[in-house]
């Protein structure tokens, strides 16, 4: 029986693996869930599934989410605030943690799950592309086991068989994208809010959604698989593939190269990380191949998505730049949706963030946190500046 915390239990990511751990009650029960301030939506779980403590991380809501437990009934006990988040994520009466808090926020409490040595089940990719080296090394010291959620890069973990440490015969990792809701859209000028979250293939969160639609997503992942599979730059590529069948692909020194498909259903490697090495049964439907017909694959235009070479730029250059990278995608994503920022504007004003504050390669955590700190700083004065020449 494993005992599961949810970080960021009312999520996308959050719903599909609740969905998933409901399949298998003699498997999976549930420690502790999480939520950053929607405490119905997070008593509502709890009265579903009735985990032992329920954390809201937002402080001042702390009141409101034990009333929502008393209103139902339930002897969760409600908890408040980033202590908490990282304390239900170390604590010994669980043994797996699912990292699903989108951003930079989740990275303290990622961070102590590894230190507390559970299995890590990480779908928060911008805590590794923030702190890699530090995860990893939490990981190996604190005797964690982290697997992949990111559909890519579980699909690189299957193709590796696991076994990637032990490898020496990859030639290059091969990430697929389904390049977005804009791969074919010409004029991308008056892109609102909605069009970009209205992914073609998969309902996700608003920020990962926007980022799916400039391909920072992707870019992130490069970062993310350059760390979880110790491979450089120039050994990971990107193929823009519409159908987001195949979900990545490893090329070995034989040109032999072996791919993972399947449904575009986060269940699917949810269910491959929660049983690892076994396998469950997901909830998703299986391929078919006869009503597929044929899957393609494109090269994706950095011109029209800078994107994903910002995140290369900044991969290639290390030390603190992917945090910075992070930071002010984070603020411009934020800013795109309030509409405070057009999206043609979001890569420039990553851009200039990054020639704008001083990359020093972060020591250790405090280090991340203050350049992170910084580069939001940078960039938000940024957003203020634009939609003040915006308003005229
Ligand atoms: P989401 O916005 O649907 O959910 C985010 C969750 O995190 C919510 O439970 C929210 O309450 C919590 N949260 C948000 N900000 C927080 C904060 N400051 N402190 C504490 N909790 C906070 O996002 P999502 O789509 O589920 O994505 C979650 C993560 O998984 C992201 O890093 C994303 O890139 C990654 N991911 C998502 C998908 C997907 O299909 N949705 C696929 C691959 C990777
Ligand atoms: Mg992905």
């Amino acid at each position: 029986m494993r005992h599961v915390t949810i970080l960021g239990a009312t999520g996308s990511i959050g719903a599909s693996s609740l969905d998933v751990i409901a399949r298998h009650p003699d498997r999976f029960a549930l420690f502790a869930l999480t939520a950053q301030n929607n405490v119905e939506a997070l008593a509502d779980l709890c009265a579903r599934f009735a985990p032992a403590i329920a954390v809201v991380a937002d402080v001042a809501k702390e009141s409101a989410l034990r009333d929502a437990l008393r209103r139902r009934s339930l002897s969760t006990q409600a908890r408040a605030g980033a202590d908490a988040l990282a304390e239900v994520a170390a604590d010994a009466r669980c043994d797996t943690v699912i990292c699903a808090i989108v951003g930079a926020a989740g990275l303290l409490p990622t961070l102590a799950a590894a230190r507390a040595g559970k299995r890590v089940l990480l779908a928060n990719k911008e805590a590794v592309v923030c702190a890699g080296s530090l995860l990893l090394d939490a990981v190996k010291r604190g005797g964690a086991e982290l697997l992949p959620l990111d559909s890519e890069h579980s699909a690189l973990h299957q193709c590796l068989a696991g076994a990637w440490e032990a490898r020496r015969d990859v030639r290059r990792l091969i990430l697929t994208a389904s390049g977005g809701p804009f791969r074919t859209r010409r004029d991308l000028s008056r892109v609102t809010p909605d069009e970009a979250c209205a992914h073609p293939n998969w309902v996700m969160g608003r920020k990962i959604s926007v980022d799916s639609a400039t391909l920072m997503n992707k870019g992130l992942e490069v970062i993310e698989a350059s760390w979880l599979f110790n491979m450089g730059p120039d050994r990971i590529d990107v193929v823009v593939h519409p159908q987001s069948v195949v979900h990545s692909m490893v090329e070995f020194a034989d040109a032999s190269v072996v791919a993972q498909c399947g449904t575009p259903d986060m269940r699917t490697p949810i269910a491959y990380a929660l049983a690892y090495p076994e396998r469950i049964d997901s909830g998703s439907t299986a391929l078919d191949f006869l009503a597929l017909g044929a899957l393609t694959f494109e090269e994706a235009d950095l011109q029209r998505f800078p994107c994903l070479a910002l995140a290369y730029a900044a991969l290639r250059s290390g030390a603190g730049a992917p945090v910075v990278l992070n930071a002010a995608n984070e603020v411009a994503v934020e800013a795109f949706l309030a509409r405070r920022l057009p999206f043609m504007r979001i890569a420039g004003l990553i851009e200039d963030t990054m020639e704008r504050v001083e990359r020093f390669a972060p020591a250790g955590i405090d280090d991340v946190l203050a350049l992170d700190r910084e580069a939001r700083g940078v960039a938000r004065v940024a957003v203020e500046r634009l939609s003040a020449l915006a308003a005229g």
